[in-house]
């Protein structure tokens, strides 16, 4: 009963999703939820292949597809490239009968490779195609090492594997197994004797780490290694590119079969050979699989040719966060010797997650772009000064490296369009709230954006009162105030002139009738350094509002009295700051604004760690009750009557 509501939802799931142009996980994850075992109670078909790695995945998958289908086969496989658990289970159920019979005569899959396990839980596929295994994504798969052990428990001893004899590391996938096919790639025209790129990844053998040796390298490390003492070396191919020529666009496999490619990469040559090894052993003929193969256009291909105007232009595609993606594609480069103008763009680095770590970008061999034939090489996007740092350190001449201007492409104009500019240095690290309880905060510019938000929340929260709320929002701060916009300019004198002119009132008498709040960061006593706050003086964050006292503070018994009685009517938590007396420390702009508007003023602020560094740590509540404190400050009438100041 489960299985069938499982599938009859992930169908009708399916289908709204289409409808609404939603992707196609969720209906997988609605069925999951339901029976959470359906992968294993459906009735597969006889041949399920997988095909995982770092690179090449899509590309494969799509070749097998067209090979098996061109031999008569019916196939089903992940198209939108969803390739967890939930996507698997969409495409199983949405191609199954209401009985849970998959129609076709093959099921093949892309899978992630960190989630293969995860989705082979349940069945097994009956052909495991393993690409190859690198560097990719290094702040969502860590080391490629990591990686093949989460691939590792997805293999099933009954699963033939198909692996690549040429990669040293998905190689060892082999070790005490029986069913395992091979594909590789003997020497040919772009070998070279030694491994190629700026690192080294295969210097040390996976298996027993003595040094590795290499008769001949197609690229990076990816060749004919040898360990030097445990024997782990490149095995004999059943599937093999015997001749691989690219200047002419051929190779052919196995001595007999011959290919025409459609592009001149490397990168080309192992996805057709995956494609034909997965093919062949599913019963397909050489000739069939060689027909399709020959001159594949790929769907998803990562190299594109256009026009623009009289310019011929080629677009390739390089997996961010993945070097040997970029190596493969500027080899090309290197080697087509037709003068050309190289752009390099990286404009965002991932879809799917957030980051800004660009240390992949030094990991790829740019210095492949130091030919005469590349004319120039322009720098643009989003990351075009962390790549105008990485050419620094290529041996290509300056005077071939233009980097576009970051700002006149952020402006959308031409750089000398650019008359004048304010710059800021802004974190590329997004806020976060965090905590086991979610109770800090940390952002660039806490100190004193925190205060500048509460204050501005409480003055909009506020209701009517007697006495005109002004909310202002003084700059340059830390580099003393003494500017146009700042506290010891004439900012804030002027425009209380202004306020009282237009209400028709007499600034001296308005101005003695008034308070002001000066609310600036305060610093948290740091647990690692409880001892730089004085003892009897320690706010912690989430501790409530710190009212700050001292010679640098403006607040006076008076001023903090009344701002006491004002969070003891919202019901805000209060705290005290004194520095302490022996050390030196900083003040804020609360002395500085009444020393030109003298009126009754008290220093507040938030406590918080790492002030003035890029990113500062905060109490997540202590927001909620500045904007507390600050609600009943605006919503209150002052008063100066008979020598006493009062608050109602
Ligand atoms: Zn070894």
């Amino acid at each position: 009963m489960k299985k069938l509501l499982a599938i009859t939802v992930c169908k009708l799931g399916r289908f709204v999703g289409k409808l609404i142009g939603k992707g196609s996980s969720m209906p997988g994850k609605f069925a999951l939820k339901i029976c959470p075992d359906i992968l294993r109670r459906v009735e597969l078909p006889e041949h399920i292949i997988a095909v995982t790695g770092s690179n090449g995945k899509t590309s494969t998958v799509e070749m097998i597809a067209a090979i098996l289908r061109a031999d008569g086969k019916t196939v089903v496989y992940n198209e939108e490239g969803s390739n967890q658990i939930e996507g698997v289970t969409t495409l199983v159920l949405t191609h199954a009968t209401l009985g849970g019979k998959v129609r076709a005569d093959v099921l093949l899959i892309e899978s992630d490779e960190r989630y293969a396990a995860h989705t082979f839980q349940f069945f097994h596929p009956t052909e495991f195609v393993v690409t190859n295994l690198y560097r990719d994504q290094l702040t969502r798969n860590g080391h490629p090492e990591w990686v093949y052990d989460s691939i590792l428990p997805a293999l099933h001893p009954e699963t033939e594997l198909l692996l690549n004899a040429d990669d040293p590391l998905s190689s060892c996938f082999a070790q005490g197994r029986e069913k395992v096919k091979w594909f590789g790639l003997d020497p040919c025209s772009i070998s070279t004797d030694a491994p190629t790129g700026v690192y080294h990844d295969g210097a040390f053998c996976p298996l027993c780490h003595a040094p590795m040796e290499y008769d001949y390298v197609h690229y990076n490390h990816i060749g004919a290694y040898r360990c030097t003492k445990c024997g782990h070396k490149k095995p004999a191919a059943a599937y093999a590119v015997t001749a691989g020529d690219l200047e002419n666009a051929r190779i052919t496999i196995d001595g007999k079969v011959q290919i025409t490619l459609a592009f001149r990469s490397i990168y080309n040559i192992y996805n057709i050979l995956a494609a034909y090894a997965a093919c062949r052993e599913c019963g397909v003929s050489g000739e069939t699989a060689a027909a399709v193969l020959s001159n594949y256009l790929l769907k998803n291909g990562r190299m594109q040719t256009f026009r623009l105007g009289a310019r011929h232009g080629t677009l390739l595609t390089s997996k961010h966060e993945n070097s040997i993606a970029y190596d493969t594609n500027l080899r090309y480069i290197a080697a087509s010797e037709r003068p050309c103008t190289v752009l390099v763009i990286v404009d965002a680095i991932s879809r799917k997650y957030y980051t800004g770590e660009t240390s992949w970008l030094w990991d790829i061999d740019f210095d492949l772009l130091n030919r005469d034939h590349v004319e120039k090489v322009i720098l643009c996007g989003k990351y075009v000064n962390d790549l105008a740092l990485r050419f620094d350190y290529t041996g290509i001449p300056p005077e071939r490296i233009v980097c576009y201007d970051a700002v006149a492409q952020a402006a959308g104009c031409r750089p000398e369009e650019i008359l004048g500019t304010d710059l800021y240095l802004c974190l590329r690290q997004k806020a976060l709230v965090w905590g086991a309880e979610d109770q800090f905060v940390s952002a660039q510019g806490l100190d004193d954006l925190q205060c500048a938000w509460g204050c501005f929340k409480g003055f909009l929260a506020a209701a009517d009162s007697a006495s005109v709320p002004v909310y202002a929002l003084l700059d340059n701060e830390e580099i003393g105030s003494g500017t146009m916009q700042g506290a010891a300019g004439t900012f804030l004198v002027d425009w209380l002139d202004r306020i009282c002119a237009a209400l028709g009132r007499d600034r001296l008498p308005a101005i003695a009738n008034s308070f002001l709040v000066s609310a600036d960061n305060a610093h948290a006593v740091h647990p690692n350094h409880p001892e730089y706050h004085d003892a009897g003086h320690r706010p912690v964050m989430n501790g409530g509002v710190v009212i700050k006292h001292g010679v640098h503070y403006a607040c006076g018994g008076a001023a903090c009295a009344v701002f006491t009685a004002l969070c003891q009517r919202a019901g805000t938590p209060v705290q005290h700051f004194a520095n302490r007396s022996d050390l030196p420390g900083g003040g804020t702009l609360g002395l500085i604004a009444s020393s030109h508007v003298s009126v009754h003023t008290v220093d507040v602020g938030l406590p918080q760690l790492a002030m003035h560094s890029c990113f500062e740590t905060a109490g997540a509540k202590d927001t909620d009750y500045l904007i507390q404190a600050m609600t009943a400050f605006y919503g209150a009438s002052f008063r100066e009557e008979g020598g006493r100041f009062l608050l109602d």
